[in-house]
């Protein structure tokens, strides 16, 4: 048996799409590429008319799931639920046997409850900086999990499924908690659907709440959101950064597409017109593009505090 993300919400799937292009706007594939074929619309339309998933490889390789599309497809269609049932229908079968190789040997290994009240899911890049790890469990209370779910956090970019015993692990040992705190907001959607009783929060949310953070935020600064927490906590998340700018008046990357391209043109192309005097970001992988960029100071949200 295996686990598989949902979306809490019924979605409709291509079927339904009418060819209003509303999503092709606000892709940043599409903003990247001007390749209507690598978009959401394009996929739509290609599955409409039977193309197979292999010839639709290219197209579904270059989403960054980024869930921009979703929130203003007038169809409620689940954009991103459909580009990753394509990704597992085209999953090399090796990949897939390898990570579930990798998923099996983890889930044998024993691993206690995490004992908080709030847990933490940090990404990789964010790990690796200890410090800054610190500053978020002193200032919000979140203690890291112990288990990273790299492996899941894979196959769930894969569309790949997740052995019931990986995911009981992962999930049993976050199970005391009441509020799980996610730095990256891909975990958002699977997350509603595994621990239905626990309040999901964003770490932009719950560092922004912080009268500490929010009043070292400076006008001249660019506050580099997180997307992919954004889109999928939509409601919630416009009045919190709504607020945030009329308090502080710093700038923000509101064209979220932009963070969503990994290349180095990156920082340039959110910085470009923009007066800011330092680059306070969300997300520690949010960080290297500017910090490569070399024009501004780049701290995280929770080194604030301190500055
Ligand atoms: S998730 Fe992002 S990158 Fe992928 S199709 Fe939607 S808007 Fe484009
Ligand atoms: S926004 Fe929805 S209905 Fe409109 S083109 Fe995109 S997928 Fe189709």
């Amino acid at each position: 048996m295996f686990g598989r993300a949902r979306s809490p919400v019924v979605r409709k799937d291509h079927s339904a799409c009418s060819g209003c292009s509303l999503c092709l706007l606000v892709c940043p594939v599409w903003r990247q590429t001007r390749d209507p074929r690598l978009t959401p619309e394009g996929r739509a339309k290609a599955l409409q008319h039977g193309a197979p998933a292999r010839e639709l490889a290219a197209s579904v390789a270059a989403c960054r799931l980024c869930g921009a599309c979703e929130p203003v497809c007038p169809e409620d269609i689940d954009l991103v639920g459909m580009t990753l049932g394509l990704r597992a229908h085209l999953a090399d079968p090796a990949l897939v046997t390898a990570l579930h190789g990798r998923m099996k040997e983890i889930a044998s290994q024993p691993l206690r409850v995490l004992d908080a009240k709030i847990a933490f899911l940090p990404g990789p890049a964010l790990r690796e900086k200890p410090q800054v790890m610190a500053r978020i469990t002193a200032l919000t209370g979140a203690v890291p999990s112990t288990d990273d779910g790299v492996d899941i956090e894979e196959a769930l970019q894969s569309g790949i499924p997740i052995p019931r015993e990986r995911l009981e692990r992962f999930l049993g040992h976050l199970r005391a908690a009441q509020e799980v705190v996610v730095e990256d907001g891909q975990w958002m959607r699977p997350l509603r659907e595994w621990l239905p009783k626990a309040r999901l929060t964003s770490l932009g949310a719950a560092l922004g709440n912080l009268d500490a953070v929010r009043r070292s935020l400076r006008k001249t600064d660019l506050y580099v959101i997180e997307p992919r927490a954004y889109h999928s906590d939509y409601e919630r998340l416009v009045g919190h950064y709504d607020r945030l700018r009329t308090e502080r008046g710093c700038a923000f990357n509101l064209d979220l597409q932009r963070i969503a391209i990994p290349p180095a043109a990156q920082a340039d192309w959110i910085l470009k017109g923009l007066r800011v005097e330092r680059v306070v970001v969300e997300r520690q992988e949010d960080a290297e593009a500017f910090v490569a960029h070399g024009a501004y100071p780049v701290v995280h949200l929770a080194e604030l505090a301190d500055h």
